[in-house]
């Protein structure tokens, strides 16, 4: 699950991690208002209008500006923002919609460093990831000068250990003893939040070193892990559902696992593993998966039917495959949950189906006598074959 990064920047500063005063705005009126406040608090004319929304490179795409003519700069600004359809490298060429604004304090920069902590699958650690070359285009040094992005992994038994933090301050040009003290104090901080919170990404980019020379959080970005949810019911209001993919929301909510992805081929599968084999040989035979979907073991014909209409809504699905293996499923709940869908919304796309395992002749026997037309499948690979086929040839008429 994500977060805005002005969510993000209070949970930092709950940690002890210095970030910019600021304010969320929800409306022109109080971006305007938030802008004075801020001002009159800090005595700087220079405030910050940022779009909030679930994806980074907000700057390049015009959703970041600054305003050096105090609170009616900040409203014209706001009004141009708020409501933008921001497009980023992050949000696709459709962009998102731009629904709230943080106000913040403009800082003078001196230098833009990249700090992040992440989880490390192969190490079984927690990594901490810093570059001297901070800021918008950290992609970039990523992929052309990988080695100046530094590495380091955190032993989960012992924590930091102070000679890391201070080999990262050296590497990073903190070595001066004030800003030593100030990294090493943050990076304590972040590893604390990223544990206490059940992170799985925690992105500071830029952390700036100011004019001053004093370390500040200027960007703050969270993703925590969703498995953790049951630990923390504050979460609930730091969700933002303008933000999350409504289908997958959906999903949720019925008890679904459901991920969309960009192809057209939309997959009803049980067990996890299963579907992501039927996305593998959907792929193998040249066709691109339009979700993944799993309904379970142990889903019932009412969840079946609401996991196929899903894939019937969705304008980007040309084709459907239906893959089960019943096991502890039978495929007569199956049948009967795709039936009763299509009878509500229309079956417009052709639909492949494989059905082995319990109650397979029972299943069949329903599907037969749907009056729907559904091409039957011998095998896994006999149905990839046939709906990737079935969505070209729909393609070229
Ligand atoms: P994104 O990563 O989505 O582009 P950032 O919050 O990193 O958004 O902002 C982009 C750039 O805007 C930063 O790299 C920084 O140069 C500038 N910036 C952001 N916030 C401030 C601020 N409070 N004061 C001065 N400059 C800022
Ligand atoms: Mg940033």
């Amino acid at each position: 699950m994500k977060i805005h990064e002005y969510q993000a920047k209070q949970i930092f500063a709950r940690y002890g991690i210095p970030v910019p005063k600021g304010e969320p705005a929800f409306s022109v009126e109080e971006a305007e208002a938030a802008a004075k406040r801020l001002i009159e608090a800090t005595g700087i004319p220079v405030v910050v209008v940022k779009a909030q929304i679930h994806a980074g490179g907000r700057g390049k795409g015009g959703g970041v500006k600054v305003a050096k003519g105090g609170a009616t700069e900040a409203r014209e600004l706001a009004e141009k923002i708020l409501g933008m359809q921001l497009v980023t490298v992050q949000t696709g060429p459709e962009g998102q919609k731009v629904r709230r604004l943080y106000v913040e304090q403009g800082l003078d920069i001196d230098r833009e460093i990249y700090l992040a902590l992440t989880l490390d699958r192969d190490r079984r650690r927690i990594a901490v990831m810093a570059s001297r070359e901070g800021g918008m285009d950290i992609e970039k040094v990523a992929h052309d000068t990988p080695e100046k992005i530094h590495t380091l992994h955190i032993d989960p038994v012992l924590g930091l250990a102070g000679y890391q933090a201070r080999k990262l301050a050296f590497a990073l040009g903190l070595g001066a003893k004030e800003q030593m003290r100030q990294f090493t104090k943050m990076l304590d901080g972040l590893y604390r939040c990223f544990v206490q919170e059940d992170c799985n990404l925690l992105e500071i980019n830029p952390l700036i070193v100011t004019k001053k020379g004093e370390l500040v959080a200027l960007d703050g970005k969270i993703t925590f892990d969703d498995n953790a949810e049951v630990r923390h019911p504050e979460w609930a209001d730091l969700r933002d559902a303008d933000e999350e993919d409504p289908v997958e929301l959906e999903a949720k909510r019925v008890g679904i696992s459901y991920v969309s992805l960009d192809g057209d081929i939309g997959c009803l599968v049980n067990g996890a593993g299963l579907a992501m084999a039927t996305m593998d040989i959907i792929l193998h035979y040249g066709g691109r998966p339009a979700n993944f979907l799993d309904v379970g073991g142990g889903a019932s014909q009412e969840q079946v039917k609401k996991a196929f209409q899903m894939i019937l809504r969705s304008d980007k699905v040309k084709g459907i495959f239906v893959n089960i293996f019943g096991g502890i499923m039978r495929c007569d709940i199956v049948a009967n949950g795709v039936v009763a869908a299509t009878k509500e919304l229309g079956l417009k796309v052709p639909l492949v189906v494989r059905l082995e395992g319990t109650n397979v002749e029972a299943g069949r026997k329903i599907l037969d006598e749907s009056g729907l037309t559904i091409q039957s499948a011998s095998s896994m690979g006999d149905g990839a074959e046939k709906i990737v086929a079935a969505v070209k040839q729909s393609a070229s008429v």
